[in-house]
């Protein structure tokens, strides 16, 4: 039996099983956002499925087991998906993805994956054309997701501005001034993680307020930024969003990075969601400035149709990318003994053995080039507009914010009475509901304090007719309470 388990006629009969289930799935195409069921359930079902026989391969229980996978995920490829910034995967890309786990390629090293380490060199220089960078002055770094970028581009800032904590720790800092952050009151929480790995203290956090289009207030940063420097704090970076998680805003990054520039502070740009709209010449002007940043976080797993993890870290500098796990940089660049080195990301990156991840972005880049994602990225912006329009419309209806990329946040608002606390609890109440009938999934955040419905359009494939029907499940919902 074991022997079996490694030949070829088995691989083939068991991937033509999952492929057949898989074609079957991507052949429905009812609108549908989650098959929701309550944990302890799944779980029973789970053990069921675990009951253990001599007949090999159980064909039926296989198909069983991805049947059960493929529904309880969250429907991407149908147009209810509206919930997350995840878009739906080129189907073929899972099975080139097969290739890498099938010949065990990890990335770290380039012996042990040349061509992922090559593709993630040439990745590089190809984006970094969209950043507006000069090759190779710059350099792109792989990391197992946005967060992980996040983290690893403040602690290479803090080693920078700081050498003497890469050295002592943080214990031992005997200077007077107390390093700090400022971010955007919109940030992702990973930044605020990021705070609580690097030992900086959540208390030494800047919050930076926001203009009505919830992107940081230039004007008003400069004056937060002046009263942290008067109370003894050194802010070491500003961390802004290029497309923030909740409503997809745009921080104004050319005049951060002119006051980053004139205060000698590092501005990192968290561009996981927003970063590929580089790739779209009606978009990317949002990004104007990108080029000044010292750091840039960018997910291919959230926009631009590979499955995770695909996560870059660039940076215009490439000798800072050494800076955050230690690494000397003259020795990697003056050493004669090892000319791979560059080629061995593991030198500046926290994993050791690491995904190949980009050879799935490099493969759609290499066949259909950066106009398929721009034809996408095109149309997912145009529904969000279209939807955002179609709310306007709507008398029951609040729109929270002009959509900058792919992200609508609104309220129902049956009633002009009730009161704030009424009307988040209804939105949240709404939410819930939604997501249990199945038919949409919609995710929820809070805007000043009140809940909001969001809807991100990763999926290029929705139509306005499919929004009008979320619309009216909306209406019946709240008929119906
Ligand atoms: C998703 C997201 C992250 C986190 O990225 P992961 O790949 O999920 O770790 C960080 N910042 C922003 C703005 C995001 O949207």
């Amino acid at each position: 039996m074991i022997e079996k388990l490694f030949t070829p006629d088995f691989f083939r009969s068991v991937s033509g099983v999952i492929i057949d289930k898989l074609t079957q799935y991507l052949s429905d195409d009812s609108i549908r956002g989650l098959c929701f069921i309550p944990q302890p359930e799944l779980k029973q079902q789970v053990k069921e499925m675990m009951q253990f026989n001599d007949n090999m391969p159980d064909i039926e229980r296989l198909k069983q087991i991805v049947e059960r996978y493929v529904e309880t995920g969250i429907q991407v490829h149908s147009t209810g998906y509206m919930g997350r910034q995840f878009t739906p995967v080129v189907p073929f890309i899972p099975v080139f993805e097969a290739i890498g786990a099938l010949v065990n390629q990890p990335a770290s090293l380039y012996e042990a994956g040349q061509l992922p380490n090559i593709a993630e060199r040439v990745m590089s220089e190809e984006l970094g054309k969209y950043i507006g960078w000069e090759y190779p002055n710059y350099d792109m770094i792989t990391t197992s997701g946005g967060s992980l970028a996040n983290l690893t581009a403040l602690l290479a800032a803090r080693n920078h501005f700081f050498p003497e904590i890469a050295k002592k720790g943080m214990c031992r800092w005997t200077k007077q001034r107390v390093p700090a952050i400022a971010i955007s009151a919109d940030i992702h929480y990973s930044i605020q993680k990021s705070v609580s790995v690097l030992g900086l203290g959540s208390q030494n956090i800047i919050t930076l307020p926001l203009n009505e289009k919830r992107q940081i207030d230039v004007h008003r940063a400069k004056q937060c930024l002046d009263s942290a420097e008067n109370s003894g704090l050194h802010v070491f970076a500003i961390v802004a969003n290029a497309g923030s998680t909740a409503t997809g805003a745009f921080d104004p990054l050319d005049r951060l990075a002119a006051l980053a520039r004139s205060k000698k502070i590092w501005l990192h740009v968290d561009g996981a969601h927003g970063a590929s709209f580089l790739l779209s010449t009606k978009i990317k002007h949002r990004l104007k400035g990108i080029h000044h940043a010292d750091s840039l976080t960018w997910d291919a797993h959230k926009m631009l149709f590979v499955p995770p993890l695909c996560s870059m870290l660039f940076y215009r500098n490439k000798e800072m990318s050494y800076k955050a796990y230690g690494q000397d940089a003259s020795y990697i660049f003056d050493s004669q003994h090892n000319p791979y080195i560059e080629y061995d990301s593991a030198y500046r990156s926290f994993e050791c053995t690491k995904r190949p991840m980009m050879m799935n972005l490099w493969l759609l880049w290499a066949v259909f080039g950066k106009q398929m994602f721009e034809q996408l990225l095109d149309k997912a912006v145009k529904n969000s507009l279209d939807f955002y329009y179609e709310l306007k419309k709507q008398k029951d209806f609040e729109t929270l914010h002009y959509p900058q990329a792919n992200i609508v946040c609104f309220r129902y608002i049956p009633n002009k009475q009730l009161s704030s606390e009424k009307l988040s609890e209804l939105q949240l109440i709404i939410r819930k509901k939604i997501v249990e009938n199945g038919r949409f999934f919609i995710s929820k955040t809070n805007l000043d304090n009140i809940a909001a419905l969001r809807t991100v359009f990763s999926n290029p494939f929705i139509t306005i007719e499919t929004c009008r029907e979320l619309l009216d499940e909306i209406r019946w919902i709240y008929q119906k309470l």
